[in-house]
């Protein structure tokens, strides 16, 4: 478990800092390691291009720790280490007559990293990945390894689930799982400029379990990727709501290949091939890019995008396109969908860290009346007393903190500068 250096982001975006970095083989020696550290931060897949996984002092990774996928398949849940991906224990889950709840748009990101910052799918039921976690094994502070679970611990398990990292390095995770269902996916291009009001959103983001759509600021939606389980909802016809069913395959990026992009023939398949946007084998997105993403709610979604289209003709040299997603209400503290059926307003920007960031409080200011919060794992410049006045939670998570971690092992200049010291 010798330290080297920890590089930079999926992206490159983001710089991990000094170092070490160090690589645990086993909880055992994960535990050694934490109970001799007076700094420690996890590392997961490093897809998020905030600060959050950033330090000035040692790192640590999962990814020599063997990785365990155990299916129980009478109880539907699955124990994992927190270092698996997605796109691999979705594989297992399918093997075992299983399937996850959701997925985020693309199945590389690690289960341990996703929970931590609150990642989503898309879905009006769907609440975040986070969501479906039933327990997690933390090495805290001391070195000890501690179990918390939903139905053990109901009075700090909603805080320990999200915790950016805070509280322990995650060593597995026990999921919930539901029976898998064929999906379908299908895509309509080129909705007419009246399909951004309220009304016309709300039915796109209805049509199917999970619904992603994407746009570039000029007031109409370019392309609807709907994902329907196939016993639960009619197939969506050629022509609809305005759109019309793209020819063939397409990929959300303008200008990238369809070949990365998971199956949109329509034809039912297994969820795990329908709901992320991003086949496992191939890059998701660009790679070129910055992502930003606000939960704004869900019912006001129109009126969002609406303040924020004026600012159409600077966002677009800058993007390579927007998304809006949905995600229902959840109970977890640091959740940005707290309490909130949520609509996510998302930007992949392209690789001009500069301007973007000259811009994002332009955006943020004409999302304020709609209490945006932003995405733990994306990059955005509101005010920290402004995000920390979103979450009424925070004093208890404050204390769980001083529980589990008082003498701030876990700290980075990320959640010191958002959430207090
Ligand atoms: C192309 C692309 C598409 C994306 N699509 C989505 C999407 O659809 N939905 C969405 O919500 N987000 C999306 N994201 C963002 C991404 O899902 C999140 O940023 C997520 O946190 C990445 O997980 P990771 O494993 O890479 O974590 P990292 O970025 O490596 O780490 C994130 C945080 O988790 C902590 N952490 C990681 N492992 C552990 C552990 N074992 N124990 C304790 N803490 C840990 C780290 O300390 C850090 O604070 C996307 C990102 C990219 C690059």
């Amino acid at each position: 478990m010798t330290g080297r250096a920890p590089g930079r982001s999926w992206s490159g975006t983001v710089d991990y800092g000094p170092g070490p970095l160090h690589a645990p083989a086993s909880v055992d020696e994960l535990q050694q390691l934490v109970a001799g550290s007076s700094r420690l931060r996890a590392l997961g897949t490093r897809h998020s291009f905030s600060e959050v996984a950033a330090s000035d002092g040692p790192l640590v990774t999962l990814a020599d720790m063997p990785l365990k996928i155990d299916i129980d398949t009478a109880a539907r849940t699955v124990r994992v280490s927190a270092g698996v991906r997605y796109g691999e224990l979705a594989l297992a889950a399918h093997a075992a007559g299983l399937a996850l709840p959701n997925m985020g748009s693309l199945p590389h990101i690690s289960v341990g990293g996703a929970s931590a910052t609150g990642t989503h799918g898309s879905g009006n039921r769907s609440r975040s990945l986070a969501s479906s976690v039933a327990a997690i094994e933390l090495v805290t502070a001391s070195g000890d390894l501690l179990t918390f679970s939903r139905q053990g611990d109901p009075e700090i398990f909603d805080g320990v689930v999200l915790s950016l990292g805070m509280l322990g390095i995650a060593t597995h995770l026990t999921l919930d799982l539901v029976p898998a269902t064929p999906m379908r996916q299908t895509v309509h291009l080129d909705f007419p400029d009246s399909g951004m009001d309220e009304e016309s959103l709300a039915a796109m983001l209805g049509a199917g379990a999970s619904v992603s759509l994407f746009h570039h600021w000029d007031g109409h939606v370019a392309q609807a990727w709907v994902k329907q389980r196939v016993d639960e909802d009619e197939t969506l016809p050629e022509e609809w709501l305005g759109g019309r069913r793209a020819p063939g395959p397409v990929h959300p990026l303008p200008g990238m290949p369809a070949d990365f992009c998971t199956d949109q023939s329509g034809e039912p398949g297994p969820a795990h091939e329908r709901l992320p946007h991003f086949r496992l084998e191939f890059t998701p997105s660009s790679g070129e890019e910055i992502q930003s993403e606000y939960f704004v709610p869900r019912e006001q979604i129109g009126a969002a995008l609406a303040a924020v289209m004026p600012l159409g003709e600077r966002i677009r040299p800058l993007l390579h396109a927007s998304e809006v997603r949905t995600v229902a209400a959840d109970e977890l503290w640091l959740s940005p969908a707290q309490h909130r059926d949520s609509a996510c307003v998302h930007f992949t920007w392209k690789q001009r860290p500069a301007e973007v960031a000259a811009l994002l409080p332009e955006i943020e200011e004409r999302l304020a009346p709609f209490a945006p919060r932003p995405h733990w794992g994306k990059v955005f410049t509101i005010a920290p007393e402004t995000v920390r006045a979103q979450y009424p939670d925070l004093e208890r998570f404050r204390t769980l903190r001083d529980r589990l971690d008082p003498d701030r092992i876990f700290r980075n200049d990320y959640v010191d500068r958002l959430l207090g010291a």
